[in-house]
C-alpha cells in the first residue's frame, strides 16, 4: 500500500467524499464506518443469529444466489485458498489473464496442487473455446479464474467460461469476484459456479477485514473428502455453522455491523442501478481515454479490449516518459488517490477504481485532474526534478 493514510484517505473535512479511487480499498461511507461503534455482542447466541439473519437477503442478492453466502474473517485472498483447498483434489487449471489470476495459480501451487497454466496476455481474456481444448486434453479436479481482473480492467466471460467448465461433470468452477460484486452481475446460481468468493472492500465499499463466499453443493461435497483443506477453511464447517446463523470461529463483529449497514444502503439504491452507476463509471473512463489525443496530446490506450471491460476498474496505458508511480503521486499532490500499475504492469500504467459509491460527477473531477497531470509538460510536472 502507498502512503495515502492521510489527507486522502476517505472522506475528512479537508477533502469531502469522492478523491479516493483506488481499486481497492475503496471509500467508505461515514454511516457505514460509524456502524462499527456499536457495543460488541459475543458470537455464540441470539443477538448474533439475528445479525447474521439480517445480512444474508443481502449477500444472496449480491452473489445471485439462493444458497448461503458464508462470512470469513480474513481478506479475500484467504477465500481463494479456502476455493482451492477445498475443491481440489489433485490437479487445478488456472486461467490467467493478470497478476490476480497468477496468485490463483500461485496459492494452488503452495498448496501442494498440480497446476496446469492458461495464460492469455495480460490485459486479455479468456475464451470459452481454448478452454474447451484444454479441458478435453486432461482431466481437471477445478478451473480457477477471476471474473474482474484488477491488474489489467479485464473482465472475464465467466458465463460462458463457466458453462464450458460444466460440460466436464467432474471439474469445479472456482470464481474470484473480488472486484465485480456488488459493481457487476457475479448470477452464481444461473451461471453454475462452484465457489465464488469476494473481499469486503473493494465494490462492496467496505472497511477491508471480511471475505464472503458462496459454495455449491457439489463444492461442500467436493470439500467433505478434501484431504488438504486445514481448519480454518473449512467450507463444510462454515455451512454447518450458517445453518445455525453462526460463524465457525470468532468474527469480526464490528466489520458485520458496518457491511448490515452498507446493505441498506445497497437495497436502498437497487443493485440494478448500482451496476448501472459502474457502468457508466466505466464508460466514461473510456470515453475520455479515447480523447486524450486531443486533450492530452497522446494516446492513452485502455488495455483491456472493448467488450471485456471491468465495470470497476480501468487499466490506462501511460504515454512514452510517464510511469504510473510518478502520475499517482501528481494525483496525490492534487488531493486524488488513484493506483498505479499493479505487478508487472506497474511502470507503464495507472489504475482508477471507480467502484464503490462513487458516482460519475465525481469521477469526473479525478478526470479533469488527471488531464492536468498528463498535460503538463516534463519540466513542469511537481516530481520533474527527481527522475
Ligand atoms: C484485491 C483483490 C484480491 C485480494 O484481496 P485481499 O482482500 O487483499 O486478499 C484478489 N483478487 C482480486 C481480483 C482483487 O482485486
Amino acid at each position: 500500500m502507498t502512503d495515502n493514510s492521510t489527507a486522502c484517505s476517505g472522506p475528512d473535512a479537508e477533502n469531502g467524499f469522492g478523491r479516493f479511487f483506488l481499486p481497492g480499498p475503496t471509500e467508505v461511507r461515514p454511516s457505514v464506518l460509524a456502524a462499527q461503534k456499536r457495543a460488541l455482542i459475543g458470537h455464540r447466541g441470539e443477538p448474533v443469529n439475528a445479525l447474521m439473519r439480517e445480512i444474508q437477503p443481502g449477500l444472496r442478492e449480491v452473489f445471485g444466489t439462493a444458497r448461503p453466502v458464508l462470512v470469513s474473517t480474513s481478506s479475500a485472498t484467504g477465500l481463494m485458498e479456502a476455493a482451492v483447498r477445498n475443491g481440489v483434489r489433485e490437479r487445478v487449471l488456472s486461467l490467467v489473464n493478470g497478476a490476480f489470476s497468477e496468485r490463483f495459480a500461485r496459492i494452488a501451487r503452495a498448496c501442494g496442487f498440480e497446476v496446469d497454466v492458461l495464460e492469455v496476455p495480460w490485459g486479455g481474456v479468456h475464451d470459452p473455446d481454448s478452454l474447451r481444448a484444454r479441458l478435453r486434453e486432461r482431466r481437471y479436479d477445478a478451473v480457477t479464474m477471476v471474473h474482474s481482473e484488477t491488474s489489467t480492467g479485464a473482465l472475464n466471460p465467466i458465463a460462458g467460461l463457466a458453462a464450458t467448465v460444466r460440460e466436464f461433470p467432474d471439474t469445479l468452477v472456482l470464481v474470484d469476484a473480488v472486484t465485480s460484486a456488488g459493481g457487476a452481475p457475479v448470477r452464481a446460481d444461473d451461471r453454475g459456479l462452484d465457489f465464488v468468493l469476494a473481499g469486503s472492500q473493494k465494490a462492496m465499499a467496505l472497511p477491508p477485514g471480511l471475505a464472503f463466499g458462496v459454495a455449491s453443493e457439489r463444492m461442500l461435497e467436493r470439500s467433505a473428502s478434501a484431504a488438504r483443506k486445514g481448519v480454518y477453511f473449512d467450507l463444510v464447517v462454515f455451512y454447518d455453522s450458517l445453518a445455525k446463523e453462526q460463524t465457525p470461529n470468532t468474527p469480526a463483529v464490528t466489520l458485520m455491523y458496518s457491511l448490515a449497514e452498507q446493505l441498506r444502503h445497497i437495497s436502498a439504491e437497487s443493485l440494478e442501478s448500482r451496476w448501472a452507476r459502474h457502468s457508466a463509471m466505466a464508460r466514461r473512463c473510456a470515453e475520455w481515454a479515447d480523447a486524450a489525443r486531443e486533450s492530452v496530446g497522446a494516446e492513452l490506450p485502455v488495455l483491456a479490449p472493448e467488450g471485456f471491460r471491468s465495470p470497476t476498474v480501468t487499466c490506462l496505458l501511460l504515454p512514452r516518459g510517464r510511469t504510473g508511480p510518478e502520475v499517482a503521486r501528481a494525483m496525490k499532490e492534487r488531493g486524488f488517490v488513484i493506483g498505479a500499475g499493479y505487478g508487472r504492469l506497474k511502470p507503464r500504467s495507472v489504475r482508477i477504481g471507480h467502484m464503490g459509491d462513487h458516482t460519475v460527477e465525481e469521477l469526473d473531477r479525478v478526470l479533469e485532474a488527471l488531464e492536468e497531470v498528463l498535460r503538463a509538460p516534463p519540466g513542469q510536472r511537481p516530481e520533474g526534478g527527481r527522475r
